[in-house]
This record gives structure tokens, sequence and C-alpha cells, in this order.
């Protein structure tokens, strides 16, 4: 969004900035979400979900699932979130999962140096920046602490590892990590899983799971913080052989801002469909244009606002070296875009790194379709005349001679053979090698295969369809808020209520409820208050339709309620026999409310 911004801009901008603010405080009102251990004054960057924000989470945890693994056919696992150090050295997290962090030496407080000079300058990717020159412009543009005001030109700003720190069992001889991204519970079960797939690509492995990150400033109640849940999906494609069915994507319309636009003086997002950003090369590699697709139509159908939706390109000082393509699904908050997704081609980085770290086989045996013969040069070397030669480097010596041989096979046609061992030149004797080439026949190969990594943040998505959700309107001249969440997601479908304290109203509202939740909806009885409170209670936390039993209900020879629509507040009145059906039936979406029959 443009820094500059006219009137009327400013307004909308109010109005936005007013609904975090609004929904924050319906959230911990309602039960959504509030900041954890309040008793003991709270810690930044943890949340707990209350009663509505926990089944929120749940069903959009459930959407996913349903999307990512069950439709698509991958298999979901479930790792532990602690690992040991080994797994995050080999993912190279231990060296480098950093944040740039400066501290004021006024008031203590600790910030991102790239947010401070991102929020108050033009730069726009001051991530990629190396430290020195995030100093520089600190002190150039007289950057100032957010908290207190002190400028922070001359302060050090630091790599701080992200990662929370453990040891596992007494002592601290294994230390071990929170897992800082669910991936790395799949990628190093990589030759479990496999098997598991029976040896086959593609197939890909789904994980849902808390992550730990200690952020330096969590911010923005649940979009920031230090403990939260991904959604991820590392998908193993042969990068030769393996392409997606685009023909199930190509025409969905997606809002894209590729890096060209950005770069651009005047650029802006276009509106285009997968099927033609992959024909013009706007989206590079088709697997991730093929998740692209399916995310756009998941957001949309869990109530993302398309119009406040798109998928941005890494710059590529983002990207990390070994990703060929990035692109995030960014969603619209208070008129600043956040990432809620990331969706990466990874290569063979992941499984190449746990392979060379673990020594297991982090690779598919791909069978040929004939066997081949193929020309292998070998060696055998001869260790009577090796050891007494080379001692305890003799065993090195044979390694290199393996390697050189697969390398670079005229190295044996000199004589004497040379080698390099710690940087010494050494001269063996060709015979004592035991060089030969053979021909070997040979049914298939092992290869590393390629990643596709689309990763979700569940907490940002369950914020976003809050967010998006958030209404406020009058009804009968009393004003109203009220959040227009999808039935499939909405903690509660309905809400049944008996007119007046009564205990023929209230036994057959509770038998509705049952009759409700036997047939798999849920459903809250609420008697407190009178009933125009009971429908404002509801509208706040989003329950799509309510249902109030009154005296007709139960004086009428046919049994009826009145069923209300949270977003038009129309009511029927609707026969209480077939009612479970019917109210399934406008969950599923085959029916819509004013469609239905009724007075
Ligand atoms: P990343 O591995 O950094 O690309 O993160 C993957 C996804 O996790 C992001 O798109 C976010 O939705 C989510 N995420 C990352 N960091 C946080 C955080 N500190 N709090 C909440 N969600 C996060």
């Amino acid at each position: 969004m443009s820094n500059e911004s006219t009137t009327q801009e400013q307004e909308q901008n109010g109005d936005a900035e007013r609904t975090s603010e609004q929904l924050v405080e319906l959230a911990k009102r309602r039960g959504y979400f509030f900041q954890s251990s309040g008793a003991y004054g709270g810690v930044g960057g943890f949340y707990t979900f209350g009663p509505q924000g926990a089944s929120l989470k749940s069903n959009v945890e459930d959407a996913w699932r349903d999307r990512f693994a069950l439709e698509e056919g991958n298999m979901e696992i479930d790792a532990p979130t602690i690992m040991p150090e080994p797994v995050f050295e080999a993912s190279g997290h231990l060296e480098g999962f950093d944040d740039m962090l400066v501290e004021c030496s006024e008031c203590g407080e600790s910030h991102r140096a790239d947010h401070i000079v991102e929020d108050n300058t033009d730069f726009e990717d001051a991530e990629s920046l190396p430290i020195p020159e995030v100093e520089e412009v600190i002190a150039e543009h007289e950057l100032v602490c957010p908290s207190c005001g002190a400028g922070l030109a001359g302060e050090a700003v630091e790599a701080f590892n992200l990662m929370f720190a453990t040891n596992i069992g007494p002592g601290d001889s294994q230390p071990g990590y929170l897992r800082p991204e669910t991936a790395q519970g799949i990628f190093v079960e990589f030759p479990r899983l496999k098997e598991y797939a029976r040896n086959t690509l593609p197939f890909g492995v789904t994980q849902i799971g808390r992550a730990y990150r200690n952020e330096i400033s969590p911010r923005r109640s649940i979009i920031r913080t230090r403990e939260f849940t991904q959604a991820e999906l590392e998908y193993f494609i042969d990068p030769e052989e393996d392409e997606p069915d685009l023909s199930a994507v190509e025409d969905v319309g997606v809002r894209l801002y590729p890096v060209t636009e950005q770069n651009a003086e005047d650029g802006n997002e276009i509106e285009t469909t997968i099927g033609d950003a992959v024909a013009k090369g706007v989206i590079t590699d088709p697997w991730v244009a093929y998740f692209l697709g399916i995310a756009q139509e998941w957001y949309d159908s869990i109530g993302v606002d398309m119009d406040r939706f798109r998928f941005r390109q890494h710059l590529s000082g983002e990207r990390a070296h070994y990703a060929s393509d990035c692109w995030d699904a960014e969603s619209e908050i208070d008129r600043n875009w956040i990432e809620i997704a990331g969706f990466a081609h990874r290569g063979d980085y992941d499984l190449s790194k746990h392979a060379e770290h673990s020594g297991d086989r982090f690779t598919i045996f791909k069978q040929y379709d004939e066997p081949k013969t193929v020309e292998r040069a070998t060696v055998d070397p001869d260790m009577s005349y090796l050891g007494p030669e080379f001692g305890g480097d003799a065993q090195a010596v044979v390694e290199e001679l393996e390697a050189l041989a697969g390398r670079d096979r005229s190295a044996f046609d000199d004589e004497p053979v040379e080698i390099e061992l710690e940087g010494e030149s050494h001269e063996i004797p060709v015979e004592k090698t035991g060089f030969a080439v053979e021909e070997q026949t040979e049914a298939g190969e092992h290869v590393v295969p390629n990643v596709i990594e689309p990763s979700f943040g569940v907490d940002r998505v369950v914020y976003t369809v809050l967010h998006h959700a958030y209404r406020e309107d009058e009804v009968a001249g009393e004003e109203r808020t009220y959040l227009e969440l999808e039935p499939e997601v909405a903690p509660t479908f309905a809400g049944v209520f008996p007119l007046q304290n009564d205990d023929e109203l209230e036994a057959q509202a509770d038998d509705i409820a049952s009759e409700l939740r036997e047939a798999g909806l849920s459903a809250t009885y609420d008697d407190s208050g009178n009933i125009g409170r009971r429908y404002r209670r509801q509208d706040e936390v989003g329950t799509p339709f309510c249902v109030t039993v009154d005296y007709e209900t139960i004086e009428n020879e046919e049994t009826t309620v009145t069923v209300r629509e949270r977003d038009s507040t129309d009511q029927k009145r609707l026969p209480v026999d077939g009612l479970a059906e019917t109210l399934v039936a406008l969950r599923e979406g085959n029916v819509a409310f004013s469609e239905l029959e009724g007075e």
C-alpha cells in the first residue's frame, strides 16, 4: 500500500485500525483469543485461544487437512516439537536462523532493526541488507527507538538466533531446540516416509503443529507470536519427470504482485489466471503455480476476502539461495499486507543436507524402463602397500582414490597417480590402485527428490478470517457488531433459545439443541437475558443461525420454530420436523436461507 494517503484513505485507515482494536477487544470478551498467563502479568508473544477461538482454529485446521492432505492424497504425520541439535546443524537453523536485534541503551527495549528501517525509510527489504549497512542506515536517517524516542545511531545491531534452546535429559550433554518450523520433522523422517509411499515419487507429507520462535518483538496480537501453529506440506518430486496437473487450476483467478511490478516505478498487482501466469512466465515453476491455485480456492472457501488477498513474489534478497521460485500469500489487515503463507521450490537442499550430516539415505531408487549398461571406473587399492606407506591415513587415501575414479578417470592415465590429502599432494603407483573400468548393468539410479513447500501460518489465517468477517451495522435503530464467518469454520453453527423462562419451552429447546448436535452441527443452548441480547451475543461470535422456541411452537398442531439468519437478520418459521436436515443443507450451501419456504 502506498505510503502517501489521501484524506479519504486516512479516514479509511482510521476505520481499519479501529477494526483491529475492536476485534482484539471482541476476541477477548467473547473467548476467541487473549494474552496468556494474565494472572502473572502476561508475557509477550503467547496467546491462548478461548472456547470460540479453539473451535474456529480447529475448524480451519480441519478444512486445511481436508484440502491439502485428504483431497490431494497426501500423508499426514505428527512429529515431536523438540529435536536434537544435529537436526538444526544440518538444516542451517543453528547457523543462520537470525533476526537483526538492536537494543535501546536508554530504555532497554529490544527491537527488530530491519523493521525500524523499513517502517521509517524507503527500504522495503531491510532483512536482506548486511548488518553494517543497517547500522549505517540507522545512523544516517537518525532513526529512533520506537518505545522511548531515543536516538539509535551508534547502537550495535546483532544477529539474534530465534530458536528456543533446551537440554534433553539431565545435564547439558544433549542440547535440543524447540522446532522453529514443522518442516524438519518431515525431512528427517524421509528415509522411512519414502517406504510408506512405496518408494514412488511424487508424494506429499503434511503436518499441522506448533512451531516456536523467540521473536525479538512479538506484535499485533496473534499475528507475530513466539509459539504458533503451522500447517505445512512437503511435496517430493522427481525434478526430471514429475509435472503437476495444471488443468485442475488453470482457470483459477489470482491477483499477483511479481518482482517486476514491485521493482517498477509505477508497478501494480496483476489480475490473471494460474494458466496465463504460467504461460507468460510470471510464475516460473509449475508446481508452485499448482499450489498457489489450490491455496487461492481454499482461502476463498474459508472466508478470506479475495479483494484483500494477493500472492507476492519474493524479491531476490528475500529468497533463500537454494529456492528457485518463492511466493507469499498476503492478506490485508489494517491497510497493511501481512504474510500468511509461503510457497517455495526448495530444490534438493533439505534432503541433501540431512544426507550429508546423518549419513542416512535421503534418495529414492528410480527404476529404469530397461536396465542400462554403463561403464564404471573402480579402484581396489593394494592395502599391503598403502598401510605401511600411509599408516593411519590409509583409509582416507582409499576414499580419495574412489572419489577420483568417479570424478576423473583420466587421472589414472598418469604414472604415478597424484592425490591430495588435507592440502598435501601424494603419489601412488597406478598398479597399487587396482584401477579398472568395468561394464555394469544397472536397473535404476538413486535420485534426490526436489521439494515444493507450501507453508501456512494457522494463527494468521484465523486472524485474517476474523478481521475480514468483522461487520458493524444497524438493526432496528440499534448498532450491531457481527462476524460474517463462513458456516464451515464458524465455532457455533446454531444458537437455540427458549423465548422465555418456561419449563416447557426450555425442554423443547434443549431437545432441539440435542437433535442438531446429533446431526453433526455445533449448537449452543442459551436462556440468559432477553432474546435481543441473545441474538447480539451470537452475532458477535459469528453464529450463522439462531433457532427460537416460543409458545406457537408448543401450542400449534405443527411444531414450528423461528429461525433467524445472522447476516440479513431475516426470520422464518420452519417445522421442527426436518429442521436438522434443513440446517445441514444450509451449512453445506445446498440451499440459501432466502429460498426456504416458511412464513
Ligand atoms: P516462514 O517459515 O517464516 O516462511 O513462516 C511460515 C508461515 O508461518 C508464515 O507465512 C506465517 O504465516 C507463519 N509465521 C511465521 N512466523 C510467525 C510468528 N512469529 N507468529 C505467527 N505466525 C508466524
